[in-house]
């Protein structure tokens, strides 16, 4: 069993030549450029073709050559919702998931930058410490922590609809910081550690499970101003941005599955900079369970296990999902061109898009689920340089507006994709990835290779 991504070697000076690069602060791509990475960092751009530069780079450093021609060289991508700590699964089978193979899914699909809003600290921690040593290939992560929800709210009360058994239920209970009281909040965040930021549940799945309470909510935005954390908000139906919004939330890390937002929501948001993650792409895995058909993209195809893809092929063989789950699904299902326009709408109005995949969940694979949400968010009616743009360029923004990553630009984080083609004109050109540096390391990627 060999990992399906690797690092292959130390970070050696590289040349990449005669190469495109997508100006993601412009959302356009111009060039050819060389582009030459030196310990870890993008250490120069240049007008292609200077072979006196390349002869000394090539002598000097003893650099690798990588011909870049008829290619286009993104900065990473950065995928704002993510859960390292889950799994691609259906529902009745609950299978163990692996940090480790969801983060070297991201790698192989250029994803080097990742928001986590679940995975425990102490989880992130280990994470954090075998990636940063070079041992394990991932993404730098961000990461809140459990989210807090009312006991017995989403995601328990889901999860333990879909994975009914004792582990199922044991699973769902302990995925969250379950809060009803101000001394809930208080206890919780004495003995879970807090990240970089706190996510709150504003939801009901499915509909009629307990909702966090005014009480716990007051509690929680009072801490994370006193810790200085912004708080993310996991909203799903158009009254939890209401709830979200008067309580002074920083970001929305879905939008509604079933709505439009109205003028007045969108002005609100645009007008206090919070940003949205429309996640485009998990709300389909949801929509695709009430059919029972779920379909792999092609990249998702390179990163599932063979069981995995069996799991895929008939997703409601182990649980008929005939309970409110079912319903809830295909609710969600029914309103997939609301929630396309709803994308489009607040782009429109001035939104703050982010792009995130809230991924790997269902029949969404890690890496793969964040390109899948790319072309998502196209068929919403963004272009594509607009996509790609909001998911380095926007993303980073949001994440750390001083940080040198999410750009190709001298002295920046060498966290690099190169594909085939020119994705800003051809979409599809996006997922045929022909190459991955993580901090100026190429990562060798081996489809199905697990
Ligand atoms: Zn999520």
């Amino acid at each position: 069993m060999t990992a399906i991504a690797q690092y292959d070697g130390d970070s050696v000076p590289t040349l990449i030549t005669d190469v495109a690069v997508f100006e993601s602060a412009a959302g356009t791509v111009d060039g050819p450029f060389d582009v030459y990475l030196n310990d870890g960092k993008i250490t120069a751009v240049r007008a292609a073709g200077d072979m006196d530069w390349r002869a000394r780079t090539v002598l000097l450093d003893d650099a690798v050559l990588v011909d870049g021609g008829g290619r286009t060289l993104l900065p990473g991508l950065i995928d704002v919702h993510v859960h390292l700590g889950s799994m691609v699964a259906v529902p009745g089978k609950l299978r163990i998931p692996d940090p480790f193979d969801n983060a070297a899914a991201f790698a192989y699909c250029g994803v080097t930058t990742v928001v986590d809003l679940a995975t425990p600290m102490a989880e992130i921690a280990r994470l954090r410490r075998r990636i940063d040593s070079g041992r394990a290939v991932g993404p730098s992560i961000y990461a809140t922590g459990k989210p807090f929800s009312a006991p017995g709210g989403h995601p328990e009360s889901s999860v333990e609809r879909m994975f009914p058994s004792a582990i199922g239920r044991f699973a769902a209970r302990h995925m969250t910081n379950r809060v009803a009281t101000a001394e809930d909040v208080d206890e919780a965040l004495t003995t879970e550690p807090v990240g970089d930021a706190i996510k709150v549940m504003f939801d009901s799945i499915p509909p009629g499970s307990p909702e966090i309470s005014d009480e716990a909510l007051e509690r929680l935005t009072f801490a994370a101003s006193a810790l200085g954390k912004p708080v993310f908000a996991h909203v799903g139906r158009s009254e939890d941005v209401d709830r979200a919004l008067a309580h002074g939330v920083s970001a929305l890390m879905h939008l509604p599955y079933a709505a439009v937002l109205s003028p007045a929501q969108q002005a609100q948001l645009v007008a206090l900079f919070i940003p949205a993650a429309p996640t485009l792409a998990v709300w389909d895995a949801v929509g695709g369970l009430a059919s029972g058909h779920v379909y792999p993209t092609d990249l998702g195809r390179e990163v599932l296990t063979p069981r995995q893809e069996r799991d895929l092929a008939d997703p409601l063989a182990h649980a008929p999902l005939d309970d409110e789950m079912g319903a809830w699904a295909k609710d969600v299902a029914a309103h997939r061109s609301v929630r396309l326009a709803g994308a489009k709408s607040f782009a429109d109005a001035g939104g703050r898009v982010l792009v995130g995949s809230d991924t790997p969940f269902l029949s969404e694979p890690a890496g793969a689920g964040l390109h899948h949400e790319l072309d998502l968010l196209q068929e919403a009616g963004l272009t594509p340089g607009e996509v790609l743009r909001a998911a380095t360029w926007g993303n980073r923004t949001f994440l750390d507006p001083q940080g040198k990553f999410g750009a190709i630009v001298e002295g920046w984080q060498a966290d690099l994709l190169m594909v085939e083609g020119n994705p800003v004109v051809d979409p599809e050109a996006m997922h045929a990835v022909v190459d991955v540096w993580i901090d100026g390391r190429r990562v060798v990627r081996r489809p199905g290779g697990r």
